[in-house]
């Protein structure tokens, strides 16, 4: 009990810090264990469902204010309620619950009235008692003569750590709670098992040791420092690639749970503060600044040249597009130029990446800057903006491996403001256009180009450097303690 009351007094003091207060670096340092807590969407919003299958050992069930409710089950079923029940009499709202329950066909209900959560082998009603893994209805009251204080959160946990929903395996606890009209199943996790189940899913876990401790800060570093993306959601980090992939334990791996623990508590920090990490699949022997990607700036993060990215999987590639697959790529993102007719290449940054590339139409031209350029014309085909242009089709694309893909972090700063890079040209340089039916892309690397590239970090290591030398080379002048 007492455990989990301090780890949501935890979660209260984590936010002040993080939010209200600027902490030392040391404090920083020794903060970032499993003391400190991730709660991870899993499923929320318009992914969610309306039922959950939990099983584990000895599931208990307890609402915010760590009230237990009595449960052995090693399976239950969390729900919506079906129902609002406004009786002021917690007999008769039980009674309507148990007419609904059985009019759904679930065996049993607990149901949450004035702040105390009522299982039904505990009431008048013992006829809707669980036997032997039968399923449960969570019937939240939320009607105004029910109404209830604070939270109507509910969480499970097992009673040896691991509890599924569904076929996937957590660590710590999961929270089920309603928002708008979604039941949201959260996993509520200390940071160090996040990052077990966030290290092998966004790098190859048999890679070199030094390389997986290298992700496991820059991945730690990520989350700290967006920590209130999904604040609004009721979570600090969702479990996709708009944060971080996250597996849960289903996901773990020996090698990937060592790089882990070797760097616990340890972060990357700039001038005392949590530095900002992103990373990506390969760089292709240059970084990008991340001002020329997206639209801001960082002193630590300006591009570098990095030989250690190639001969890699993905060191070149090549993309066929015609003036008909450019022109829907376009048109899928609500651009229309018309016909294709030209295209140009209209500034390169300082780090030999493609700043503004311009499509010229027969209705008119765009102006693709940045990020927004693989974006619009698909990432998976077009694999950086590290590239040069042909005017005619050469060569097929160079076939794809089966290695690791792309691991881009970050993607939402474009998809979030695409029409912030997208822009109509006012003046006329259609002269000097590449025009053409079909267009040869040819290019570098695989991903934004941001921070740390994966594969340069795995090369590093097998050439004898450590993960703090790794994590220098791509992120210049932070501290890694
Ligand atoms: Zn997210």
């Amino acid at each position: 009990m007492s455990d989990k009351r301090s780890s949501v007094f935890s979660l209260i003091l984590a936010f002040m810090l993080v939010f209200a207060v600027s902490p030392s670096l040391s404090e920083a340092q020794s903060r970032y264990d499993n003391s400190f807590p991730v709660r991870v969407g899993i499923f929320y919003g318009s992914i969610s469902k309306s039922t959950y299958s939990v099983s584990g050992s000895s599931l208990e069930v307890y609402d915010a204010s760590n009230k237990v409710i009595e449960t052995d089950s090693d399976t239950l079923t969390a729900s919506v309620c079906q129902q609002i029940y406004t009786s002021s009499s917690a007999e008769s709202t039980f009674e309507s619950a148990r007419i609904s329950a059985e009019k759904y066909g679930v065996d049993a209900l607990v149901y949450y009235d004035r702040g105390s959560f009522y299982a039904g082998s505990r009431s008048a009603s013992s006829n809707l008692a669980p036997s032997g893994g039968s399923k449960v209805i969570f019937a939240i009251e939320d009607s105004p003569a029910v109404a209830v204080e604070g939270s109507k959160d509910i969480y499970v946990s097992s009673d040896d750590g691991v509890t599924y929903l569904g076929s996937s395996a957590y660590r710590g606890k999961l929270n089920f709670y309603i928002k708008g009209s979604a039941l949201h199943a959260i996993n509520e996790v200390g940071m160090q098992d996040y990052l077990y189940g966030v290290v092998p899913k966004e790098m190859v876990s048999s890679w070199e040791l030094e390389a997986l401790k290298a992700q496991a800060i820059v991945a730690k570093n990520h989350v700290i420092t967006n920590y209130s993306k999904h604040t609004s959601d009721g979570f600090n980090v969702c479990s996709t690639t708009h944060c971080q992939v996250y597996g849960g334990y289903s996901a773990e791996q020996p090698k990937t749970n060592r790089s882990v623990d070797e760097t616990e508590g340890m972060i990357m920090t700039y001038r005392g503060a949590p530095a900002e990490a992103y990373f990506h699949s390969s760089s292709g022997g240059r970084t990008e600044a991340i001002g020329n990607m997206w639209n801001y700036s960082l002193d630590y993060m300006t591009g570098v040249k990095d030989p250690y990215s190639t001969g890699t999987p993905y060191d070149s590639w090549e993309a066929n597009m015609t003036s008909s697959e450019i022109e829907q790529a376009l048109l899928s993102r609500g651009y229309d130029v018309g016909t294709v007719v030209g295209v140009k290449i209209l500034e390169v940054s300082e780090n030999d990446r493609v700043m503004k590339l311009g499509v010229l139409g027969t209705k008119g031209m765009k102006i693709l800057e940045k990020d927004s350029i693989r974006i619009v014309l698909g990432s998976s085909k077009f694999r950086s903006t590290y590239f040069t242009l042909k005017s005619t089709s050469g060569s097929a694309p160079v076939s794809r491996s089966n290695d690791i893909g792309i691991r881009d972090s970050g993607l939402k700063n474009t998809f979030d403001r695409l029409d912030s890079f997208v822009s109509d040209r006012i003046s006329d340089v259609s002269q000097d256009f590449v025009s053409g039916s079909s267009f040869v892309f040819s290019g570098r690397g695989f991903g934004h180009g941001i921070g740390l590239s994966q594969y340069g970090a795995n090369n590093m290591a097998k050439e004898g450097y450590g993960y703090k030398e790794i994590i220098s080379h791509y992120f210049s002048g932070v501290t890694v303690g």
